[in-house]
């Protein structure tokens, strides 16, 4: 009998209890701006804040409406302006260069690696071409390139880093946290990420002026002194009147059902790494089929799995996505001629000066990429592993 999977790959946990009276706490009071305090009361927001940064081990953060945001906050704190380019992986999703083109900056792509990681050699050509002073470096699906060696290219280069944290929250590279390598990190608590407020984001940073910009930035209406994360007050003493409100607050319902799940992150963390490791597991020594290795300076946070289908032709890529999908397995594919829902790659985004980039395409032509929602148990994963396994050997044997 064939097995099939029944599971909904895009269905995430529901919000914890705790979330929920908190949010209804919030609702109660009406007063859901995080500036809306009475007396000494301290806003969900800016105890979102501290708590974030004391996660992650950063002096300053600060809660806003998207990832989007804080990528685009992140551009305009250190100073990019129209016309300068910034560099970014070529590999990653349209919210990253979409941030870029948004400040009226011209993204330049790097290169992708087998091991689906930023291509450091193709990185340093790049900043030499360009001259290039920042880099947007997108952790995309959770994989982290080797960060020693990318902070000495950039740092003996002039070149300040933005981390674009989307897939990374609570990932690590040599036991530095992802977030704290670059001038800056962002973060996103969309639903499809680690922690889910519908919508919403961070910024950390250790540099009081870069963060007390983004606060200024994000709407603080002089009321920064609000804020138990900030630099300050005397560092925005310079900046209060010179940088323009481009408005993307966090309100206090979303942060009132993200501190619970803060608090969880650590136990999620694990759980997703089991399912990751499962699926894994289940995939070795596939024929046609390549594991990405993990190395092991990397502590992975396993939200999504992908795997090379190397050399591949389209239409046998497309026949084994067919023949999962008809078993209830769900796969994206970075190689599709047109955008589809959240994949899309460097060619798609027209906004961007178009460049030729031989190696990021025969990696993306056979990358297959699989969510991992918490949802599933390690039971189902090993059946999802079962499934892709026979569709790919089936595929790759009738070649
Ligand atoms: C989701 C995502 C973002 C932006 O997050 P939003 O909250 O959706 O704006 C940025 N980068 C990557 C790689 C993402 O997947």
């Amino acid at each position: 009998m064939m097995e099939r999977f029944t599971g909904a790959f895009t269905q995430q946990e529901p919000i914890p209890e705790a979330g929920i009276e908190a949010a209804i706490a919030v609702m109660r009071g009406g007063r859901l701006h995080r500036y809306n305090t009475i007396g000494d009361e301290v806003a969900e927001v800016a105890l979102l804040e501290q708590e974030f940064a004391a996660y992650t081990g950063a002096k300053f953060a600060l809660a806003v409406a998207s990832g989007g945001y804080a990528l685009g906050a992140a551009l305009r704190a250190v100073g990019v302006c129209a016309g300068d380019p910034v560099l970014t992986n070529a590999f990653t999703l349209a919210p990253v260069p979409g941030a870029i083109a948004a400040v009226g900056a011209v993204p330049v792509f790097v290169d992708v690696t087998r091991d689906l990681v930023i291509d450091l050699t193709h990185l340093e050509r790049m900043i030499g071409e360009t001259g290039a002073r920042v880099l947007m470096l997108s952790h995309m699906r959770g994989h982290l390139c080797d960060m020693d060696a990318l902070m000495a290219i950039c740092d003996a280069n002039g070149v300040q880093v933005i981390e674009d944290c989307a897939h990374t929250m609570g990932a690590a590279w040599n036991g530095v946290p992802s977030g704290r390598h670059g001038v800056i990190g962002c973060y996103s608590t969309q639903t499809y990420k680690h922690m889910n407020s519908g919508e919403g984001g961070f910024l950390i940073s250790d540099d009081p002026e870069i963060m007390a910009r983004a606060i200024l930035l994000s709407g603080s209406y002089m009321l920064y002194d609000r804020h138990l994360a900030a630099p300050a007050p005397e560092v925005f003493e310079a900046l209060r009147m010179e940088t323009p409100n481009v408005s993307g607050r966090m309100d206090n319902l979303r942060a009132a059902i993200l501190r619970p799940q803060l608090r969880d992150i650590e136990t999620q963390v694990d759980r997703w790494n089991a399912l990751y490791r499962t699926v894994e597991a289940g995939l070795e020594n596939t024929p046609g089929l390549s594991i990405i290795t993990r190395p092991p300076q990397e502590r992975i946070v396993g939200s999504s799995i992908q795997f090379l289908l190397d050399g591949w032709d389209g239409d046998r890529v497309v026949e084994v996505i067919n023949r999962c999908a008809a078993r209830g397995v769900e796969l994206k594919w970075f190689g599709a001629a047109d955008p589809v829902a959240f994949t899309s790659r460097y060619q798609h985004w027209r906004y961007a000066p178009s460049q030729d980039l031989p190696q990021t395409d025969a990696v993306l032509a056979g990358l297959i990429d699989m969510r991992l929602p918490l949802t599933f148990n390690t039971e189902d994963c090993a059946l999802i592993a079962r499934i892709i396994r026979a569709e790919v050997s089936a595929v790759y044997q009738s070649a």
